[in-house]
């Protein structure tokens, strides 16, 4: 599952010097160098300055993200931290804790190195800087100094890689030239470095998705690049972006052997990284793949560019869950009774939840326990506020539409706003969804879905705590044209054109 958790850092000192700088003064005010300096064991030296100093006059403190989706202790891998003042002498400093340092004086220079040995969790992988062997991932979130990430939008940082000769690196940020780039959001900017893997740059309607696979699969590359090509087009319709967007997805494969269809990955701003395992079969690790993309590529949308603060994950990784099953259905890749049973496990989880908690409470606490029942409650919420707005509207909106009107509203240059209260806005707006909302995103109630169930024809029974759920065997015709609309039919009706087609 994606596991992005944005860090949102406050620049304060950096509207103090707006006030006396005009702002032509501040570009591209820091350049950096991240080079390999041995593969084995993996390690990274990097070196920075502040092109234009007196911006970080008043900066003292030095230091690097500690934690992230879950990961621990990142900056213990730190060491050799040097700090240097315009003259190129070095700042005595004191080390008050691994990853947090403080200088005697200003400094404007800095050194380092990392320790980038692959995680020993494996699923760190699609969220961490590691190189392991012959590929690598280089987020510049975890990699640079906490000073440089936060000021993302306000300087800009120009980067040098320096790599083994015959590597490559390949990124969606503003290429210069050979191996040096432009960064303007530099949180959100991934570098994919190494050798031996394949690529394919796809056009879709004018956006360019870069594709690379590392590893030998059980499917062909082609088969992957066409999923990819397939779903990405599905949501540029359902969204109406504009074209000319870029986006890369990066695939790779655990190096151990006994993890049958796990899978761990991250979208960071238009990145896509994933990491599985190969099932049994072929046919099962396409259709794994084919879900894996559908949940990720989602996120390309939402939440990347949404220009949302706050923690609403309950939104984007629970509704992005259902609006993945929905794709899986429409698209013929998932049984409608595999849809039915994915909601009524959810149901089953959302029950045995001995502590209950709004999907609110739930985003905020996201890594301390609550990421099971923010994927299974926000799912079950977007699956009844699809249902609710079905009904209401006899068939002819859907949750598509909320997803449409959110992104269209918020989307980047939009200004940025608290993404929950944007988010409860919009659902708010319709009147069949404030139960909803005020019951099970505001507050923790019991979900209880069984009005909801009834009127789009879906029997629900509950046995041993273990939710069960199936269509109706006679529904009645309204309940039929609900059930249809959430692709009750839709094997049958590919089935059919299929047939008249041959
Ligand atoms: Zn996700």
């Amino acid at each position: 599952m994606s596991k992005l958790n944005r860090i949102y850092f406050a620049a304060f000192f950096f509207f103090a010097c707006l006030l006396f700088f005009p702002l032509n003064i501040l570009a591209e005010t820091i350049e950096a160098t991240v080079k390999i300096t041995t593969l084995a064991p993996s390690t990274i030296e990097v070196r920075g300055r502040n092109i234009s100093a007196d911006v970080r006059q008043k900066e003292r403190n030095f230091s690097f993200l500690q934690n992230y989706a879950g990961i621990e202790n990142l900056a213990e891998r730190i060491s050799q931290v040097a700090l240097f003042d315009e003259r190129a002498s070095k700042i005595d400093y004191r080390k008050l804790s691994s990853g947090e340092y403080l200088a005697e004086s200003n400094f404007s220079e800095w050194s380092y190195q990392i320790n980038a040995a692959a995680p020993k969790n494996e699923s760190a992988k699609a969220h961490v800087s590691f190189i392991d062997g012959e590929q690598g991932i280089l987020m510049l979130g975890d990699l640079l100094p906490i000073n440089v990430v936060e000021n993302d939008n306000r300087e800009t940082l120009k980067i040098t890689f320096e790599l083994p000769s015959d590597w490559k690196i390949v990124s969606n940020e503003k290429k210069i030239s050979e191996r040096v780039f432009e960064i303007a959001d530099v949180e959100k900017a991934v570098f994919y470095i190494g050798k031996n893997w394949r690529e394919k740059e796809i056009d879709i309607s004018g956006d360019q998705v870069k594709f690379l696979i590392f590893g030998e699969r059980q499917f062909s590359d082609a088969e992957a690049f066409a999923m990819a090509e397939e779903i990405y087009a599905f949501y540029k319709n359902l969204f109406g972006a504009e074209p000319n967007q870029k986006a890369l997805i990066y695939l790779s494969k655990f190096s151990s052997a006994q993890s049958h269809g796990r899978w761990e990955a991250e979208t960071r701003g238009s990145n896509v990284t994933i990491f599985s395992a190969e099932m049994p079969f072929k046919t099962q690790s396409l259709q794994r793949l084919h879900e894996q993309l559908r949940h990720e590529i989602f996120h390309l949308w939402m939440p990347s560019r949404l220009n949302f603060s706050g923690n609403y994950d309950w939104f984007y990784e629970g509704f992005a869950l259902y609006q993945s099953l929905r794709v899986g259905v429409t698209v013929n890749r998932l049984r409608f009774e595999d849809f039915l049973d994915t909601l009524a496990r959810a149901h089953t989880i959302d029950n045995l939840q001995s502590r209950k908690i709004s999907l609110i409470e739930a985003s905020k606490n996201r890594w301390n326990g609550a990421n099971t029942q923010i994927y299974a409650r926000g799912m079950l919420v977007a699956f009844l506020c699809d249902a609710l707005i079905l009904q209401k509207s006899k068939g002819k909106n859907s949750l598509s539409d909320v997803f449409r009107e959110i992104y269209q509203k918020h989307k980047l240059p939009a200004p940025r706003q608290d993404g929950n209260t944007a988010i409860l806005q919009i659902l708010e707006s319709r009147e069949e969804l404030r139960p909803i909302t005020e019951n099970y995103v505001k507050n923790a109630r019991a979900i209880d879905w069984r009005t909801t169930l009834e009127t789009i024809g879906i029997e629900s029974v509950e046995e041993n705590f273990q939710t069960k759920l199936k269509a109706k065997e006679k529904p009645n015709g309204r309940q039929k044209d609900l059930l249809d609309r959430l692709g009750y039919n839709n094997w049958r009706k590919l089935r059919k054109v299929q047939n008249e087609n041959q």
